[in-house]
């Protein structure tokens, strides 16, 4: 019988069994994934990431997009035909598609077993959650990791339906997360990614004034291990002169800054509640470089916004071309039911959308391979991810302009054993669209 509960320490999966955990959506989710995963191993299960082979296996899902929710519901057909095998004894389905469908999931799917929805985890006592697991328990590699330092969103953003299923903005307390890093530091972690939907408004619930700036350097001073603070959202209207100052001086902290600024257009800009103009766009984005040399700006753009024409598409294009970002992710505007650009008129036709995003990104890539070619000849620290040996061994890194899994990699030559977490110098040799290629010196 399907069950649904907000709490997922009320939900009890038999002592001992062997649980897995699929993670879908983004690195946020991912914290939440290992999160439930150390909260399970603490009360006395197995973890196993053989899916197949576990007793329980718990997804937590996506529901961001109608992409996002597509692969959520496949992944819960698979599941259910691995029950239907005998492979599998139980599903529970949790995150944001449980949050916002649990009742047509729990009519459609009978084999669900439980949904759980958006999990109200234990945030003050995470570190002691996440530290129970051992090597390969986990859902990232030993030698980084993510912290999440707010759940939910500050702002309200007319296309977007996070808000709204994730509930109320919160801050973690400055203490709690600066003893979370400093567990992670004494673990020998190399790289901490922060992380939230909007870290810029990090403390205005609870401080009721932007922390992030003070947050970074108690982080600063009380790490020893770890080399690279990677910072993972900004919101464009939040981001402050005393951060970017911050950025810029204090060392461990990648020069690189992923600020999703969405559109260009004023007008689109408005439409989508996002609290600044396209002037103060542009001087945001002149400050951080002027301000932080050779910083890395990472940004993400929505092509076909209601109310998108032609001319304001190639406004985007011009800023894309004149501003030459270092990494752009775009994806075409997804109508969800529940947001208030559901019911705006003039919604911009699929075809056009797609078209709108091809161009988009054709453009990036030339950028990109210009961007990325500049760096040949010049040595930049790279941390390793993935180290192979001998004398074909290539091995994969990525250098502070890099985050994991979302940008390009390094890969790095070798007469010397490496190791995962190794920072080595590397002479940039060649390059591509998005990787480099060097020699470790
Ligand atoms: S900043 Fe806007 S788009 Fe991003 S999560 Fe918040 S509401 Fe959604």
């Amino acid at each position: 019988m399907i069950r649904t509960t907000k709490n997922f320490n009320q939900e009890r999966v038999a002592q001992g069994r062997k649980v897995g955990v699929i993670n879908l959506g983004c690195a946020r989710n991912l914290v939440d994934s290992q999160t439930i995963l150390g909260n399970l191993k603490r009360q006395g299960h197995r973890i196993t990431t053989d899916i197949a082979g576990a007793d329980t296996v718990v997804v937590n899902t996506c529901a961001f997009i109608e992409e996002a929710r597509k692969e959520s519901v496949d992944t819960i057909l698979d599941l259910i035909e691995l029950k239907k095998q005998g492979k599998l004894k139980r599903i529970v389905v949790a995150g944001c598609l449980a949050q916002r469908y649990g009742k047509e999931l729990s009519e459609e799917f009978k084999e669900v077993d439980a949904i759980l929805g958006v999990q109200k985890l234990d945030r003050e006592n995470i570190p002691a959650q996440v530290s129970t697991l051992s090597e390969g328990e986990g859902l990232t590699p030993r030698h980084f990791a993510y912290v999440k330092i707010c759940e939910s969103c500050y702002n309200r953003c007319s296309f977007c339906i996070i808000p709204s299923i994730k509930g109320k903005f919160v801050s973690r307390s400055i203490e709690s997360v600066v003893r979370e890093v400093k567990g992670l530091d004494a673990q020998g972690v190399r790289e901490i990614k922060i992380i939230g939907q909007d870290i810029t408004a990090y403390g205005m619930d609870i401080y009721k004034e932007k922390a992030l700036d003070r947050l970074l350097k108690e982080i600063v001073a009380v790490t020893q291990n770890i080399r690279w603070v990677r910072l993972l959202y900004a919101f464009p209207a939040h981001v402050t002169d005393e951060l970017i100052d911050t950025i810029s001086r204090e060392e461990k902290i990648c020069k690189y800054i992923d600020i999703p600024l969405q559109h260009i257009s004023d007008h689109l800009l408005q439409s989508m509640n996002r609290s600044i103009t396209t002037r103060q766009t542009i001087d945001l984005v002149n400050k951080i470089r002027a301000k932080i040399p050779g910083a890395h700006i990472r940004t993400s753009f929505v092509v076909g916004l209601p109310g998108e024409t032609e001319e304001n598409f190639q406004e985007l294009m011009d800023f894309v071309r004149d501003t030459s970002f270092e990494r752009v992710g775009a994806f075409v505007y997804s109508r969800e039911e529940g947001t208030a650009a559901y019911s705006m008129p003039e919604q911009v036709p699929d075809t056009i959308k797609r078209k709108r995003l091809n161009a988009l990104m054709a453009l990036q890539q030339k950028i990109s391979r210009d961007v990325q070619k500049s760096k040949i000849g010049r040595r930049l620290d790279v941390l390793i991810d993935e180290a192979r040996q001998g004398e074909e061994g290539i091995s994969l890194g990525r250098t502070q302009y890099d985050a994991h899994e979302v940008d390009g990699v390094v890969y790095v030559h070798s007469t010397r054993k490496l190791n995962p977490g190794d920072i080595v110098p590397v002479e940039i040799t060649d390059s591509c669209e998005y990787d480099l290629v060097g020699n470790a010196l």
